[in-house]
């Protein structure tokens, strides 16, 4: 194949083998949070550029260099959503879902992101995340962050840790902004190309900085915490109480602020210590100010989104068994004459049992060529229609495993073999898959 035709870079297909356990991931992510009241949205992957910029920010690293925008037919332009906030606050807005009481919505699909493409970082990549609109108290972020927790060790990570930090109102913010801004100018020497031009446009982005020579100069930074308002202290205070309470652990970052400017107060991280530099699996924190800012009635938010290359990568080097996959069992078929009888059997089979994997023989074959396909299927059982048995109202079936004799079953006995085979399979995929 031609490498004009293969994906682009960082964009990944997810095979068979892989979408199994995506899934199983997915799933048990979704129930966590539809435990808590959250309901699902939908909301488009292409959006006009200006909602990105206006949510996110001019001055963040997705909207100066990550987005993927264009201009389509009509010369308007247009960019594929990189993160979901901005997206699910106008849907949420255009459709009311945001005034008048509490909502709480979560989403999940594909992003997009023009990164350098590494482990754990990719151009088109996939978040779940959520959104609550309407509540104010700490509660909802302790909650948040407790339901955060609970969809991690729902997919059986538990050597993530919880980092936690304060951002202030943005009026607080904007004060510790000018003292951080002449600590860093005073050490404008240390600083590397990133770090200087942020400094006057976004100079909190400088404490995110993953270059290591930068962690001398961003540790002798003054701390947001200690230039916290009262409210915000307050705020902060309540929620790590409620988190002691649960006995959630957790460590105060200080240097954690995040890569998008809406964000106020309460921010929190999980973090993985076995994924390299991009240990971030989960990212969350309130947002306040957004809701107006797009438009609508000042209305306090806060949300996460997670990232599932990560979660996926983590599960499978926990090495939790992958899901059970392919076929329960395997119709072969002995001869063109039985062929639209083996068909009408198969639908009859799936009508009774609507959990079974079955897959019929397809395009003829010899008995031997069948039975290889088979065990490529990975069947445990081959269904055997030939046509004195059939006349005898009986079908053949082969236990592919135990490499047994094949038995001659009636229609009745064969389902309830069936349904016990795909009740266990469905079992096993539940505890490992
Ligand atoms: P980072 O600091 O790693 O660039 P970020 O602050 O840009 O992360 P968010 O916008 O908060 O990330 O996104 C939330 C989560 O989505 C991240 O913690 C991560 O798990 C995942 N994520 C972000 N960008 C990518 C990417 N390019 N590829 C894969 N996952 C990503
Ligand atoms: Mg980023």
């Amino acid at each position: 194949m031609s490498s004009s035709l293969q994906s682009l870079r960082g964009f990944a297909d997810i095979l068979p083998e892989a979408s199994a356990r995506w899934r199983k991931v997915e799933e048990r992510l979704r129930r966590t949070v539809t435990t808590y009241g959250y309901e699902e949205i939908r909301f488009p992957l292409l959006e006009r550029t200006e909602l990105f910029a206006r949510s996110i920010g001019e001055v963040t690293d997705i909207v100066e260099k990550e987005m993927y925008t264009f201009a389509d037919r009509n010369g308007e332009s247009l960019t594929l959503r990189p993160e979901g906030t901005a997206g699910c606050v106008r849907a949420a807005l255009q459709h009311g879902l945001v005034h008048g009481g509490q909502s709480r919505l979560w989403y999940m699909g594909p992003m997009f992101r023009y990164e350098r493409p590494q482990k754990g970082r990719y151009r088109q990549f996939h978040q779940i995340g959520a959104e609550v609109f309407g509540a104010d108290g700490p509660d909802i972020d302790a909650e948040m962050i407790l339901m955060t927790g609970r969809m991690l060790r729902a997919i059986g990570l538990t050597d993530v840790r919880l980092e936690l930090n304060s951002l202030g109102t943005p009026a607080a913010r904007s004060a510790y902004r000018e003292q951080l801004q002449a600590y860093l100018r005073a050490h404008y020497d240390e600083l590397d190309d990133d770090a200087r031009r942020r400094l006057d446009t976004n100079p909190l982005r400088v404490l995110d900085s993953k270059n290591p020579a930068m962690k001398g100069v961003i540790d002798g930074a003054p701390s947001l915490l200690d230039a916290l308002d009262d409210e915000s202290a307050a705020h902060f205070a309540a929620l790590r109480r409620w988190l002691d309470d649960a006995g959630q652990p957790y460590t105060i970052n200080e240097r954690l602020v995040r890569g998008l400017d809406y964000y106020t107060r309460t921010v929190f991280e999980w973090v993985s210590d076995r994924l390299g530099a991009q240990g971030t699996v989960l990212a969350g924190g309130r947002y306040d100010g957004l809701v107006a800012q797009l438009g609508g009635r000042p209305t306090p938010a806060i949300g996460f989104a997670a990232g599932l290359e990560r979660l996926v990568s983590l599960v499978e080097d926990s090495g939790e068994p992958a899901p059970v996959r392919g076929a329960d069992a395997y119709l072969v078929v002995a001869g063109d004459a039985v062929r639209g009888e083996a068909l009408r059997l198969a639908e009859r089979l799936r009508d009774r049992l609507p959990a079974l994997r079955l897959q019929a023989n397809s395009g003829g074959g010899s008995f031997k060529s069948q039975f290889k396909r088979a065990d490529r299927s990975g069947a445990r059982y081959a269904l055997i229609v030939a046509e004195d048995e059939l006349a005898a109202g009986r079908v053949g079936v082969k236990d592919l495993r135990d490499g047994g004799e094949q038995q001659q079953l009636d229609e009745g006995t064969l389902v309830e073999r069936l349904a016990a085979l795909a009740a266990r399979r469905r079992e096993d995929t539940e505890r490992g898959g």
